[in-house]
Formats: C-alpha cells, structure tokens, sequence
C-alpha cells in the first residue's frame, strides 16, 4: 500500500495523524463521550488493552482539562504490548485475563475506586468469526471481572463487543451488573465491522457479589438461552453515535478536502514500539 492510498481511503486514519491521535480508535472514544458524556466527574480510569494509547491520550487530556488540579488524575493503562509514554499515565504491561494484572491495578488504586473503566481489546483476528466472537467476549469478560474489582458503585463501564449471535446473553448478564446498558456504534467505527462498544452505566452489582477473577458471564451450564425470563431477557437499546454530519468511515474521500489548500502526507504519530515485523525489516535492510 502506498504513502497515500491509506490516508485516502480512510479518513479517521489521516485525521488522527492530522490531530496528533496515536490511533483512528480516539474518535471513537470522543464520539461515545459526546453521546454519554462518560468523563463528566471522572478522576480515575482504567484503560484496559491500551496500546498504541490513542484511548489513554484522549483520557489524559480531557479528564486532566476538567479538573482544577490535573495531578489527581490517576489513569492506568494496561496492554500486552509496551506503549509510549503519557501524562498521568500509569503502564502497565500485562494479559488481562491474568489475576496477576488485576492484583497490579487493584493496588495502583491503593483502596480507591474508579470513576471509568474503559476496554477496546480485541484479539488477533483469525477470520473465523465463530472463534473471533468467542475469544472477544473472553477479553470482555476478563475487563468485566477486573472492573468488579475497581470500579466505584455508580461508575461506568465501556468495552468493545463483537455483535454475534450469541451477543444477547452478553447483555443480560451485564445487565446484572449496570443498570444502563446501551449498545452503541461510534461514526468512525466502520459499518463493514461487527464491532460495537456497551456502555454500561451505573454499576451496581447484585446483593451479596463479591468480586473473583472467575467469569461472571459464562460460568453457567445454560443450554437453551431462549429460557431466559425477567431481567434476562432484558433488550439492550441499541444507538448510533456521533454527528450524523461527520465523515463516515466506510467511504473513501478526495486527499484535499473542503477548507485545505493542498495535501501534505503526515507519519504516524506514535509507530509500534517493537513491532513483529522489525525483525523481518531488519533483516531486509541486511540482503
Ligand atoms: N484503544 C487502543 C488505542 O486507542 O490505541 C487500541 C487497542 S487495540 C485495538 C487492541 C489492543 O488489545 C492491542 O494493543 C492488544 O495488544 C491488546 N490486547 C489483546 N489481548 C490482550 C490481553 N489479553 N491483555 C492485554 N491486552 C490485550
């Protein structure tokens, strides 16, 4: 693919570059804010599956903007892969599903809970898309189980999910958990993905839950799920997210657009620090 061809079939790419984002994920995270107004209040925030970081500069920024004294921002961020360096942003570089990780981000809070938990994990996608649902709800339910141990009563809960069949018992059993739960589809998440964020507000777990990293959701020998009654069946109210005026991110755009002058290709903002392909190029630059 050539410098360009990106940039010009798809906007959010080039726009993040524009805007300094590490990732074209920031718009989705600014545009599930403008819909909920999730860093309204909040002082605390995990990232969970973090890197490059654009979801952790967009924390960093607007939560450390809202405060009168931007050091009571605690942020901790979490991925499998290092990342770059952020303000208020405290690295950690581990596997969620780990108890591990978990015991580190319960005592990066030394006691104290969080505002916001955030989780865009999202697996090696293999094209299997039975397997790919499966190992994403896995990812899910390792950020859930880790939010029941940090966030605050009232605090909310954003993750990416894959819309597959069995999404609805997804719902439902987070519906234990929040007594909002909303399914929406940031502008700049492509039409053409199954990709979609919960939005899960005011945490409220059931009487008497205590917090383990076993997994709430799929720890049940349900066999028919249409048996489901009451809060169980609950439907989660699906929206659409962002200014139905903004770019769309499925559609390819000319390279000048509207108000610019001329086209002027930018680098990434923040290229992977130690990508699987370094040794390959390296060995490349030796023939
Ligand atoms: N929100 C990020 C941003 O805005 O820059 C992009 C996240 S990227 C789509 C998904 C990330 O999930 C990858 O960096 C990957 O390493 C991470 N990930 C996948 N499985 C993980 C796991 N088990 N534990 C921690 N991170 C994981």
């Amino acid at each position: 693919m050539g410098k360009t061809s990106k940039d010009k079939r798809d906007i959010y790419y080039r726009l993040a570059k524009e805007e300094g984002w590490r990732a074209r994920s920031a718009f989705k995270l600014l545009q599930i804010n403008e819909e909920y107004n999730i860093f309204n209040g909040v002082v605390r925030a995990v990232d969970l599956c973090a890197a490059p970081g654009s979801w952790s500069q967009v924390l960093s920024k607007n939560l450390r903007k809202n405060t009168e004294n931007a050091n009571d921002v605690k942020i901790v961020a979490v991925d499998l892969q290092a990342m770059a360096a952020l303000p208020g942003v405290k690295q950690i570089q581990g596997d969620i599903t780990k108890l591990s990780t978990a015991n580190e981000i319960i005592q990066e809070f030394e006691g104290q809970k969080a505002d916001l938990v955030v989780c865009d994990g999202a697996p090696d996608v293999t094209g299997l898309h039975d397997i790919d649902e499966y190992v994403q709800s896995q990812l899910l339910l390792a950020a859930l189980n880790i939010t029941t141990h940090v966030l605050k009563t009232g605090g909310i809960f954003v993750a990416k999910i894959f819309r597959g069949k069995d999404v609805t018992l997804l719902y439902s059993q987070l519906k234990q958990f929040f007594e909002f739960v909303t399914v929406t589809k940031p502008r700049s998440s492509r039409n053409s993905s199954i990709e979609a964020f919960v939005v899960c507000q005011n945490y409220n777990p059931p009487p008497g839950y205590v917090p383990t990293m076993v997994n709430p959701l799929l720890d049940h020998k349900y066999c028919d799920f249409n048996q489901f009654t009451g809060i169980n069946r609950f439907i989660v109210p699906f929206n659409a997210c962002g200014d139905i005026n903004a770019y769309d991110s499925d559609t390819s755009y000319p390279l000048i657009l509207e108000g610019q002058e001329s086209y002027e290709y930018r680098e990434p903002v923040q290229g992977p620090i130690n990508p699987p392909y370094k040794d390959v190029l390296n060995k490349t630059k030796n023939l």
